[in-house]
């Protein structure tokens, strides 16, 4: 079966409101292009999100937070700053709007039957916004989002979100940390950025903070003797991944030095996690990733483990 890949012209318009700034449009091209080049593109099938509602993102946000945004919005060439490094600029509240429901149709598609497996290639980001805020480049958790869709719409209450990012998913721990419904995997370099998550102490928490320099050796046996017997034992009926590639060798945002084989080796468990007890039905959402090289061979390696597994 075909992957759906899910995106929306808007997130390639959304601009961070300074020049150079590492979250850039051209990370969804350079994806797009290795998707192509690698000969990737024949086993997925591309769909445009719709934008989220506010009923799916009052969910997971409060409605102050909601109207925030919304509110922030500038027109003409205005920015408009969130917090220290997240700002927004015209084109910034459709993206997130389509970001967050691009989540939403990965859901509906993986419980319609049409994908086992969706990635959603947006932007902004998701994983640091929290309840009641934006931060570290994201307006709205769209993993989040789509977790509690899948709640909401589908009757389920055992989803499994697994981050990868170089960054703890703070956001997405503060949304769901001590519901037993989710259970949170996040590995990440500590101390750093977002300077949290190592003293986390929830019983559906997994966090893994590793140290500067941690590689595919010391990565893969955390993840494997941390995550997934507890993944398994958790029997998720749905897996969702937040997917960032800013914990590869080559991108300076962080200093983990994972390759693409490593992502390609957590997809390929966490398929077989979720074949084991889902059906497959597996929803990953683009998180960081700022070396547009590496972004796109990790992505294109993540998508293709997916799609080849069976
Ligand atoms: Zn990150």
């Amino acid at each position: 079966m075909t992957v759906a890949v899910i995106s929306h012209p808007s997130c390639s318009l959304h601009d961070n409101g300074f020049p150079h700034h590492p979250e850039s449009p051209e990370r969804l091209d350079a994806i797009n292009n290795q998707l192509i080049a690698s000969g990737v593109d024949w086993l997925i099938r591309h769909y445009d999100a719709a934008p989220a509602r506010r009923e799916h993102l009052l969910r997971v946000h409060g409605a102050g937070h909601v109207e925030r945004v919304f509110g922030a919005s500038p027109e003409g060439d205005g920015v408009a700053t969130l917090d220290g490094d997240t700002a927004m600029t015209r084109h910034s509240l459709e993206a997130a709007l389509h970001a967050a429901g691009a989540a939403v149709m990965g859901v509906d598609l993986v419980f319609g039957g049409a994908h086992s497996q969706a990635f959603c290639a947006v932007r902004p980001p998701g994983h640091h916004a929290g309840r009641d805020n934006a931060a570290g480049f994201c307006l709205f958790n769209n993993v989040a989002v789509g977790a509690a869709h899948a709640m909401a719409e589908h009757d389920m209450n055992r989803i499994a979100i697994v981050d990868f990012d170089v960054h703890h998913g703070d956001g997405t721990e503060n949304i769901f940390g001590g519901d037993e419904r989710v259970l949170l995997c996040s590995s990440f370099q500590h101390p750093f950025y977002p300077f949290n998550g190592a003293d986390t102490d929830l019983p559906n928490v997994l966090n893994l903070p590793l140290p500067a320099g941690t590689g595919s050796r010391e990565w893969r046996a955390a993840v494997s003797e941390r995550w997934l017997p507890a993944l398994r034992d958790f029997a998720p009926g749905l897996v969702m991944i937040s997917a960032g590639f800013d914990s590869h060798l080559e991108d300076d945002m962080g200093d983990f030095n994972l390759v693409e084989a490593d992502y390609a080796w957590i997809t390929t468990e966490l398929c077989r996690i979720a074949s084991e007890c889902c059906g497959q039905r597996m929803v990953s959402c683009l998180e960081g990733g700022y070396d547009l090289s590496s972004l796109g061979r990790s992505a294109a390696a993540h998508i293709k483990a997916m799609a080849e597994y069976h």
